[in-house]
């Protein structure tokens, strides 16, 4: 049995990852960590404080805030837990404790769990490298109205899948307002569509001379991020000390829990 550590257990992708972990086996909760004003007053098995449960062995798996998760990697590398890691929007200090945390234990880390994510970004490979040089690139995504960071940490994982297949220039973050001049040659337009309850919502849009294609993925349920954040915690559980992504865990075929 893996017992895993929620955190941000009471956030939209916490309660997500109960439900997921409830229809899946081999795992078992060992506690959730949340900030005293979000969990339940006097549920068993809550905590505010990491610190307080996590052990040799454990994996801890969170969607929470770039702050919490930095920390939290601290205490894994501390104490020898795996740990699965879903916030966005991390900065690049952050970004670093989660680096160095990951040269002490195995964390998986991902902006996007979903499997079909994982398959967009395999295709969207493919099409570029089909495509001859002068298409255009924009990728516009949908979030709910509460999502905190723009744009999506999906959004960016696909600019730099692109520019890491030498396909594209620099990033434009939205078109602005006014004349704002022709489309200049590589750029890779950036869109946020910001309202309601969108779950996830990514669409690359390739244009080229007198037509275009599409690539969209759309979660229509945090489940889907969930499982694959499952199938990560079990790769995580038995790998070796690094930073692993989840096509890591695919290759592995670690698969769907
Ligand atoms: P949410 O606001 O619903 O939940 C976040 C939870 O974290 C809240 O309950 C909050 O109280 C808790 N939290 C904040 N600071 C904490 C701390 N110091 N200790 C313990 N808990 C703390 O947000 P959400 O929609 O669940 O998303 C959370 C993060 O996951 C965001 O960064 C989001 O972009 C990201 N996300 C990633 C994926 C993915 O597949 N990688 C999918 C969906 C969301």
């Amino acid at each position: 049995m893996i017992q895993l550590v929620l955190v941000g257990a009471a956030g939209r992708m916490g309660r997500a990852v109960e439900q997921a972990v409830a229809g899946s086996s081999g795992f078992v909760i060992k506690a959730q960590v949340d900030r005293a004003e979000r969990r339940l007053a006097g549920a068993p098995g809550w905590t505010v404080d990491a610190a307080e449960v996590l052990g040799a062995g454990d994996v801890a798996i969170e969607f929470s805030d770039p702050a919490a998760c930095a920390a939290l990697a601290m205490l894994c590398a501390e104490r020898g837990a795996g740990l699965v890691s879903g916030t966005t929007g991390l900065d690049a200090a952050q970004d670093e404790v989660v680096c160095a945390a990951a040269r002490r234990v195995a964390v998986v880390r991902g902006a996007n769990f979903s499997l079909g994510v994982a398959v967009l970004r395999r295709a969207l490979r493919t099409a570029l490298a089909a495509l001859p040089s002068g298409w255009d690139v924009e990728i516009v995504e949908r979030h709910h109205r509460h999502k905190a960071d723009c744009p999506s940490g999906t959004a960016l994982a696909l600019v730099a899948d692109i520019r890491l297949g030498g396909e594209g220039g620099a990033p434009r973050f939205g078109r602005g307002q006014g004349r704002t001049g022709p489309r200049a040659v590589g750029e890779i337009g950036v869109h946020s569509v910001r309202g309601g309850t969108w779950v996830g919502d990514h669409t690359v849009l390739l244009a080229g001379e007198g037509e275009w294609l599409e690539l969209r993925h759309v979660a229509q349920d945090r489940l889907a991020f969930a499982h694959g954040a499952l199938a990560a915690a079990r790769f995580v559980a038995v790998a070796a000390p690094g930073l692993y992504t989840l096509e890591d865990v695919l290759a592995a075929g670690s698969g769907r829990p």
